[in-house]
């Protein structure tokens, strides 16, 4: 699914001592099948401008248009654009209710209607994609899990509307590592194999460098810089002024290349900064 945001403006409270200019402007494409990495500071419009792809909030002008099809139009039916736009939001298990994993996965398939068996179907092969098993934690309780698996239930929850988009706002936010790691990987694994189109919002500047085709950097709600990983790490200055930063690697490599040793300065990941010096040391 392609998705277009034209002259998108989002202001909070218009007309209010608490009006806020949320986001500014913005025109982004994003085709078919990208997997797009969205960074910027806290309060840069991230959340505001992820939640207006599924129609959760309305422009206050502009448009966005999803294969063809202006999501921003009054008359306009929501919920087709939520099971084809799946959001994973912030912290997403504080949304769990129901008694059992099993039902709150099954809670959107329920209600698009689906035969008893497509739901049981869904929610086996979405509880798969996330790694929890079936037959030992459909009964449990939600709150019976840890923080890490409870956040794969909220995922498994979105991936069995079969969305064509998959929107996750800060998904690792406060796992451990290997978590992280393991949630992550699924992620990158929907891209490869089902070409589902990805929007990683992440404060992980190593994440959004080995994972991303495409980064889209945001600022006071405006889209500040677009690119592929490497052209965009190159602008140190640009990201450290808005209060981001290159991966760690990064830095290292520049260093490196800054005292004269013959290593390329744009490595974005630590495989590529071991070849390159591992290069560098055969020529020796
Ligand atoms: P990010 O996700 O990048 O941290 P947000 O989209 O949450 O940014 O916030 C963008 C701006 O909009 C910030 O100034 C924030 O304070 C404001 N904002 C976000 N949500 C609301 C809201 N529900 N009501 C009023 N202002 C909000
Ligand atoms: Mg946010």
């Amino acid at each position: 699914m392609s998705i277009i945001i034209e002259n998108l403006t989002h202001i909070y409270n218009p007309s209010s001592p608490f009006e806020t200019v949320a986001l500014d402007n913005i025109n982004v494409e994003i085709q078919s099948g990208e997997f797009i990495g969205l960074i910027g500071h806290t309060g840069s419009g991230k959340s505001t401008l992820t939640q207006h792809l599924n129609g959760l909030l309305k422009p206050t002008s502009g448009r966005i248009i999803i294969n063809d099809f202006d999501i921003t139009k009054k008359d306009i039916k929501l919920r087709e654009i939520r099971q084809k736009v799946g959001l994973v939001f912030q912290y997403p298990e504080h949304q769990l209710f129901e008694e059992t994993i099993y039902k709150d996965i099954a809670f959107g398939p329920i209600n698009l209607g689906l035969s008893e068996e497509e739901v049981d179907y869904r929610v086996k092969d979405s509880m798969e994609l996330v790694g929890l098993n079936f037959d030992s934690v459909k009964d449990r309780s939600p709150f019976e899990l840890s923080g890490g698996q409870r956040r794969r239930v909220a995922i498994a929850g979105v991936l069995a509307m079969r969305p064509e988009v998959l929107i996750l706002d800060e998904p690792t936010a406060g796992l451990d590592p290997k978590g992280r790691d393991e949630i992550l990987d699924q992620i990158k694994s929907l891209h490869e194999k089902y070409k589902m189109t990805i929007i990683l919002v992440s404060h992980s500047m190593e994440d959004i460098a080995r994972l991303v085709d495409r980064i889209i950097v945001m600022h006071k709600g405006a889209v500040a810089l677009t690119g592929v990983p490497r052209e965009v790490f190159k602008n140190v200055e640009l990201l450290e002024n808005i209060g981001l930063a290159v991966p760690q690697i990064t830095y290292l490599m520049k260093k490196l290349k800054e005292l004269g040793k013959p290593v390329r300065d744009d490595v974005l990941t630590i495989e590529e900064a071991k070849r390159e010096i591992q290069n560098w040391l055969r020529s020796k």
